[in-house]
């Protein structure tokens, strides 16, 4: 927990930052996440942070030297998130990597001090309850939004947590989250009734004994969800579009296609970068992060639509916008762009699933994260296709 020396460490320049023209978020819009912070205490075998979940987030994402800047911060994430309207129904999602870490720990109760939002945090409860309730500077009821689920999602890594936990990791975990109710929170084993749950990934090799049960029963609420990804060989999780996620992890075929893909999602980086997909967020911070670029924007003022040609020429890779730019506009998101890295797609974009609305449930209308259109899917791949009559309006040319 290195992590929590982090502020002191800075050399700070004393700025006066200006309010930014607001946002105007579409109706559509259904999603808004904050990656705080890709350090994270734990190295989950299949966090989908790295994209080839091959257990080497550690090495991946390294915890560093606290010099570094990786990450705005909470003055400047106030700035930023101040610009999104206020929408009781539209929760700001803060995640990572493990954001009750950002900015040694103090950085959540700043940010919630600043802004007028509801938040969501998916965390795997790293501090002691007392250390982040206190952390929060009385800002709890940011995180208390009256939803069907809770919004403090702590999610459950049974051979990690049972690491760092000495093989306590669950009733340690569970323990975590009931202590809440001592600061200001509501718990409950009912979701709708509860501020905190316990999440575990659906991963063959999580599973739920009876004495799990017996522990988390009549005291907090527990679900599995989706394992997304690749086991022995076969794809768990469903997914709009064909090969999406297991093109080249499958073998299925050699090389990535093309197609145009835009976003539903406002996803933002720790340094404020706006990206298309998880896949271009997680890979551009695998390689480092955009932290060379970062400085280079802060010093023409976060004008990334009129720099992003000469800072960002030799990258595949880019953001789409800089939530700092003053002519940053969420209308950036509407653009599908040419992409080549088809067949690599990370799990949680191009699954199935609800929107807000519970459109899947209620309509039979999916929902992913992107939309996709015009894959050069090779006419070899065809007869391999489930599904092949509804999937081919997404490819280019069409059969
Ligand atoms: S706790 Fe979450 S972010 Fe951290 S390694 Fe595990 S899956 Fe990844
Ligand atoms: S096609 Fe896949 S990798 Fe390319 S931008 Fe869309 S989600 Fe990202």
């Amino acid at each position: 927990m290195d992590s929590l020396n982090q502020t002191t460490q800075f050399n700070f320049k004393v700025v006066i930052l200006m309010v930014l023209p607001s946002l105007q978020l579409p109706n559509t819009l259904n999603y808004i996440g904050v990656f705080l912070t890709l350090e994270c205490n734990l190295s989950c075998s299949y966090c989908i942070n790295d994209p080839q979940q091959t257990g080497q987030r550690e090495m991946l994402f390294p915890i560093q030297a606290k010099s570094l800047r990786k990450c705005l911060t909470p003055a400047e994430w106030s700035q930023a998130l101040n610009r999104i309207p206020y929408r009781e129904d539209l929760p700001i999602t803060l995640q990572g990597g493990e954001p009750m870490l950002y900015w040694s720990g103090k950085g959540l109760g700043m940010i919630l001090s600043e802004t007028p939002h509801y938040f969501d945090l998916l965390t795997n409860f790293a501090l002691k309850p007392k250390t982040f309730a206190n952390n929060l500077n009385g800002q709890q009821r940011k995180l208390q939004r009256d939803a069907p689920y809770p919004s403090i999602r702590v999610s459950y890594h049974a051979e990690e947590m049972n690491r760092v936990w000495r093989g306590q990791g669950f009733a340690e975990l569970i323990n975590r989250c009931e202590a809440l109710s001592d600061y200001g929170f509501r718990v409950s084993p009912s979701k709708a009734e509860s501020d905190v749950g316990i999440y575990m990934v659906a991963h063959p090799q999580n599973k739920m004994t009876a004495e799990m049960e017996s522990t988390y029963t009549g005291r907090v609420p527990f679900e599995s969800k989706e394992f997304l990804g690749i086991h022995e060989g076969k794809l768990h999780g469903h997914y709009l579009y064909p090969f999406s996620t297991d093109l080249i992890a499958r073998n299925i075929h050699l090389n990535t296609l093309s197609c145009e893909c835009r976003t539903t999602e406002l996803l933002l980086d720790p340094l404020g970068f706006v990206w298309g997909c998880h896949f271009y967020l997680y890979q551009s911070w695998i390689a480092g992060g955009p932290v060379r670029e970062f400085e280079e924007l802060e010093a023409q003022g976060f004008r990334y639509s009129e720099n992003r040609a000469r800072i960002f020429a030799i990258h595949d890779l880019a953001p789409i916008g800089h939530m700092l730019d003053p002519d940053f506009t969420m209308a950036d998101l509407e653009v599908f762009r040419s992409c080549r890295h088809y067949g690599r797609c990370i799990g949680c974009d191009t699954k199935v699933k609800n929107d807000r609305f519970q459109s899947y449930y209620d309509q039979g209308i999916a929902h992913t994260s992107v939309m996709i259109r015009n894959i050069q899917m090779p006419a070899s791949l065809y007869d391999k296709v489930e599904n092949l009559d509804y999937s081919q309006k997404f490819f280019t040319p069409p059969l």
